[in-house]
């Protein structure tokens, strides 16, 4: 995208002109992503995590994407997510609901086809009784807590509902699942805990196809992938494996336009609360991106232009930042021209360091008020 006048970059209806920001998804990245897990895992299943609208990258584009890769396993957390995502891929993929569902909401579940993760005896007994009262077998998945204390049955639960004949009428357990709390830090003696015990709770449980891994789960070798991967964050370019180089492909582009710029005097202040002060010859540029965009108030960082680093000037506002852009030749920088503020220079990853944040955080904060172009939208898929 050219950084210049990026007014005139061509749109039907005029929408970049009058866009404050661009926030540009790069589907082909997402399905270059699938593919370098898929190659780490072989054999094993890789599905895709699309909660939170896909970590706020919107869950129908990037969950078609990831089915033009052959995914057919896709989990959400809320089961809204589930029925709208359905509505979305049609009858075929698998849709998973993490949280499980909300007492009374097992009719409308079961009617769409989700699966519904089974985290306490309560909800495998509400699927139970729907699946009674519907008169036919209905799919759960069975999550177990191994170690992480959040959700699924705990080892207690698992050995009453293992020694009760009738606790799974009606009820066909088509995946057994738990998950890691520390599989980012790939030495955390946890992992190598939470897998035998993953391994001793579903010796217990109808045998059924297993899921662990996580993103980072995926990095942890081959005793961690069971059947079906859970990827998220990584599809969407965040680094799953913290501290090393990054082995996905960045998926965001954040550009930010310029409202104004302005040459400002010696000892002036800047911003709320004049939390920074003028230097002399001090030239300042305001663009049109704050913390309602999800720009994290606390994340003082810097942005790029034409590979010149520029730092914020002041504090975050609600709706603009300002730059100090004193190291531009005069004139370099104009109102309208898009400023960088996630790219080739600073990685989801860098902007979470700067916010004191995980990368989760700033994709699944980002607002919707960005204009958002969809790169390598498959055509077919397209809607
Ligand atoms: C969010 C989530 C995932 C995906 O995690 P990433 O770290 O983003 O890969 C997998 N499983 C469960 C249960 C989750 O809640």
């Amino acid at each position: 995208m050219p950084e210049r006048h990026s007014a005139a970059i061509a749109s039907p209806d005029n929408a970049y002109a009058r866009a404050g920001a661009l926030l540009t998804i790069d589907l082909g990245a997402v399905r270059e992503n699938y593919r370098r897990l898929r190659k780490i895992l072989g054999a094993v299943d890789c599905g895709g995590v699309v909660k939170a609208d896909a970590y706020g990258l919107g869950a129908a584009k990037v969950a078609k994407a990831l089915q033009a890769e052959g995914c057919t396993n896709f989990f959400v957390a809320h089961i809204n997510e589930g029925l709208k995502l359905r509505a979305e891929l049609g009858a075929d993929p698998a849709i998973y609901v993490l949280n499980g569902l909300p007492p009374g909401s097992e009719g409308e579940a079961s009617a769409a086809g989700l699966f519904p993760v089974l985290n306490s005896t309560e909800q495998l007994a509400a699927w139970r009784a729907n699946a009674r009262k519907l008169g036919r077998r209905l799919a759960g998945v069975l999550q177990v807590d191994s170690g992480m204390s959040r959700m699924g049955l705990a080892p207690s639960e698992v050995e009453q509902i293992a020694n009760d004949p009738d606790a799974f009428e009606g009820v066909d357990i088509v995946l057994v699942m738990s998950h890691l709390a520390c599989a980012d830090e790939p030495e955390h003696p946890a992992n190598e805990l939470q897998r035998q015990s993953f391994e001793q709770l579903r010796a217990k449980l109808p045998a059924a196809p297993a899921s662990f891994a996580n993103s980072s789960g995926v990095f942890l070798g081959k005793p961690f992938h069971f059947d079906i991967a859970r990827p998220g964050v990584a599809l969407y370019g965040v680094n799953p494996t913290p501290g090393k180089p990054n082995p996905m492909q960045p998926v965001v582009r954040l550009d930010a336009k310029v409202v104004q710029t302005r040459e400002v005097g010696d000892g002036v202040g800047i911003g709320y609360g004049h939390a920074a002060r003028a230097r002399l010859n001090m030239r300042l540029a305001t663009v049109s991106l704050g913390y309602a965009d999800g720009w994290h108030r606390n994340a003082s960082g810097a942005a790029w232009f034409k590979g010149a680093r520029l730092p914020f000037a002041g504090r975050v506002s609600m709706d603009s930042i300002i730059l100090d852009i004193s190291a531009l030749e005069p004139d370099a920088l104009v109102a309208g021209d898009l400023v960088e503020f996630i790219g080739p220079n600073q990685s989801v990853d860098d902007v979470a360091g700067y916010a004191g944040t995980i990368g989760y955080e700033i994709l699944t904060d980002l607002g919707d008020r960005f204009e958002r172009i969809y790169k390598d939208e498959c055509p077919a898929l397209r809607g």
